[in-house]
């Protein structure tokens, strides 16, 4: 273990007041130190503190059962915003949450020729219009998180590569010097497990694989609460594991990889390769297969069996509580759900179903944008 020293802990105390305060929203502090166990006045000095940022006020009195009534203590989740930002097929996103990640404004913009001025220019512009919302956002703004579809370094601010995208080594580190703000960036995959452990369906979880599906497909690990990245940071690329050999071409240079089947892109190739006409999104394909039309049937059936194929293998590996799907076809659990469970469970000796449950993001196309809005909040408050 390691020793924390005075600082630390009452850091560390000041975390699981906010957390705790966060959730429960009004709490004495007699209530706060029995159910942290914090000694009354560490707890008094730092709800002091808190009302000094405005993070909590006092709230009226409760009532007591003898003596002088204790002061209630609210938290104030409008106290302090983020702002997420996602890269996304065609445009970016920006949306500006407040600590309850609750959406306040959004706002995209499209791309057009994708090229990583293109790109800075877009987020500053995006980053401007959401700080001007209001009066008070830029005073009370704790940070930028940036969700992009690609091998990220954190600490050098750089999106090192995104095949599906076709971009390479783009740095983000003059929006930093820009702003003067904290810039996070995270994967995408990774930012939708944060949410979804944090927010969403998982909610309390311990372990998940979160299933990104997008212009590819990506992987968010999240094992005994917390996310694995692995030693360089580059875990979870799971939509590069193979599940066809010398399958089709993927734009990563191999063949077969799992996201040139399950993504959003493939379904959309797919049906446009079976059918004379020509869609460019999965809705529309979804309302055919709802019509009953037979080439949706069957590109979606082929779908469905390549999703398990990866799915039921991520299951072999990790054993986790749950499969999280997130992405558009998220959208559409009532048609993906039990076929992709019967697949994934018929089929083998290890598993049956209900072992592990397979589930659609409640989040749906917010999940991984409000991720990446959630981590200047985990980086300030630990919640
Ligand atoms: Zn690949």
């Amino acid at each position: 273990m390691i020793a924390l020293d005075h600082s630390d802990i009452k850091t560390n105390n000041k975390k699981r007041i906010i957390n705790l305060l966060s959730k429960e929203r009004e709490l004495t502090k007699l209530d706060i130190s029995r159910k942290l166990d914090i000694s009354v006045p560490t707890v008094t000095t730092i709800v002091g503190e808190l009302i000094e940022e405005g993070i909590v006020e006092e709230a009226g009195v409760a009532t007591s059962t003898g003596g002088r009534k204790p002061v209630i203590i609210r938290f104030l989740p409008n106290s302090r915003y983020s702002i997420g930002i996602n890269l996304e097929k065609d445009y970016i996103r920006a949306v500006l949450t407040n600590l309850d990640s609750k959406i306040i404004e959004e706002t995209k913009k499209e791309l057009t020729v994708l090229t990583e001025n293109e790109i800075l220019d877009i987020i500053k512009m995006l980053i401007e219009h959401l700080m001007n919302f209001k009066e008070d956002i830029k005073d009370k703004l704790l940070g930028i998180g940036i969700s992009l579809p690609g091998i990220i370094n954190e600490d050098e601010l750089t999106l090192e590569v995104a095949t599906n995208f076709r971009l390479k080594n783009i740095s983000f580190k003059e929006l930093n010097s820009y702003f003067n703000i904290p810039i996070f960036l995270e994967n995408e995959a990774n930012a939708g497990a944060i949410a979804e452990s944090k927010l969403g369906i998982a909610k309390d979880l311990k372990n998940l694989i979160y299933v990104s599906i997008t212009e590819g497909v990506g992987g968010g690990i999240f094992i005994d609460n917390g996310m694995y990245k692995g030693k360089d940071k580059r875990a979870g690329e799971i939509g590069h594991m193979c599940i066809i050999k010398n399958g089709r071409q993927c734009n990563c240079g191999r063949k077969g990889c799992w996201e040139t089947y399950a993504s959003n892109r493939a379904l959309i190739k797919d049906y446009n390769k079976k059918s004379s006409e020509t869609v460019k999104s999965i809705n529309e394909i979804i309302k055919r297969y709802n019509l009953g039309e037979e080439n949706a049937i069957y590109v979606i059936e082929e779908y469905i069996d390549n999703l398990a194929e990866g799915i039921q293998n991520l299951i072999f590996i990790f054993n986790p509580d749950y499969i999280v799907i997130g992405g558009e076809i998220s959208k559409y659990s009532d048609i993906f759900s039990k076929k992709i469970s019967n697949k994934v469970f018929n089929s083998n000796e290890f598993y049956k179903e209900g072992d592990v449950n397979i589930l659609f993001s409640s989040l749906g196309d917010d999940s991984n944008i409000l991720g990446a809005a959630l981590i200047p909040i985990l980086d300030k408050f630990g919640f």
